[in-house]
């Protein structure tokens, strides 16, 4: 075997071939799976997305694509780190969310670059949120709520899923709207979370509808309204009226999720990658899925490498002024 690969290795460069054309053309090779980052914990929004395109590239890749959950960090900064560590042979892949937007804005001394330190492989979904409150909370309805906070100041909270988070920046939104500062509990990622908040120990939560559609159908929490500037599609939400509708004018936010590499990706594995990614994105399963938890597949040309950077990079300029304006800074 070791003399296989020698003489091959010999063939491959007396032929003028690189290593990483030879491993683009076997890729993704039969014996290897695919690992999957979620940069937040099991049973999350981000990781629902990333465990759905993962059965559907199995199909398309022909490996095994393996979800691994590396919680922890502001904005799952512990996830991809790790994926920056990654060798960029296509074995490694994130699945992240608007924290590549607003990690600029939020995190300072942001120990990686999110324009040049990526390979950007294609947008996956869009995702509204919805503000959600724990089962005991007295309000049933958008404006009670607001005028119980607006008489319990200082002793509501708000739990999210740490700084530079979905939740996070659709909760300080929020208490700006408002003009309550609340105290934020923090988590590796909203499954823990939801668990606390359909507990009672933690008071409100916005979270993306790929987790809290569920929890709203059965009762476990209280909705009381979405963050987007139309009313969802989705049958469980559909009545569910908008933040913007119910007086908070304007308030728009949605979360978008895409997937990643590490930089210095053969461009032959990126390629297969994002054709891969597109399959998905055609893949009815997939849709049916995705729809059902309220989220919206791309269909457009961020499902290209090079439109999904230049789309977070416009998120990036789009944040930056909301995040300075709502003063939500961090170190
Ligand atoms: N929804 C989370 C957030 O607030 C992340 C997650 O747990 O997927 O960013």
């Amino acid at each position: 075997m070791k003399n296989f690969k020698h003489y091959f290795l010999l063939g491959v460069s007396l032929l003028g071939l690189n290593w990483s054309s030879v491993q683009a053309a076997d890729f993704p090779n039969k014996d290897r799976q695919i690992t999957l980052i979620v940069p937040f914990a099991a049973g999350g929004p981000t990781d629902r997305v990333a465990r759905d395109l993962s059965e559907s590239l199995r199909k398309h890749l022909g490996v095994p694509v393996v979800v691994e959950n590396d919680a922890g960090g502001p904005g799952g900064l512990i996830g991809a780190s790790k994926l920056l560590r990654a060798a960029p042979d296509g074995y490694t892949l994130m699945v992240h969310h608007i924290a590549m937007g607003i990690f600029p804005s939020l995190v300072k001394n942001l120990p990686f670059k999110v324009d040049t330190d990526f390979e950007y492989l294609g947008m996956i979904n869009d995702v509204p949120m919805t503000l959600i409150g724990k089962p005991q909370l007295p309000a049933n309805n958008y404006k009670e709520l607001k005028a119980w906070v607006l008489q319990n100041k200082g002793q509501v909270n708000m739990a999210n899923a740490g700084l530079a988070s979905a939740s996070q920046l659709c909760g300080m939104l929020w208490q700006a709207t408002i003009q309550v500062d609340m105290a934020t509990v923090p988590y590796k990622g909203t499954a823990p979370a939801m668990t606390d908040l359909i507990g009672g120990q933690v008071d409100l939560l916005c979270d993306q509808t790929t987790s809290t559609t569920s929890q709203i159908e059965g009762k476990k929490v209280k909705a009381f309204g979405v963050t987007t500037l139309k009313r969802l599609a989705t049958p469980a939400l559909k009545d569910l009226p908008t933040l913007d509708e119910q007086g908070e004018k304007g308030f728009n936010v949605t979360i978008w999720h895409g997937l990643y590499g590490p930089k210095g990706m053969p461009a032959d594995v990126a390629l297969k990658i994002n054709n891969a990614l597109k399959s998905s994105l055609k893949d009815p399963e997939f849709i049916k899925k995705q729809e059902g938890l309220g989220a919206v597949v791309i269909t457009d040309k961020r499902s290209d490498p090079a439109e999904h950077k230049r789309f977070v990079l416009s998120e990036v300029t789009r944040w930056a002024p909301v995040i300075k304006s709502a003063a939500i800074y961090a170190d």
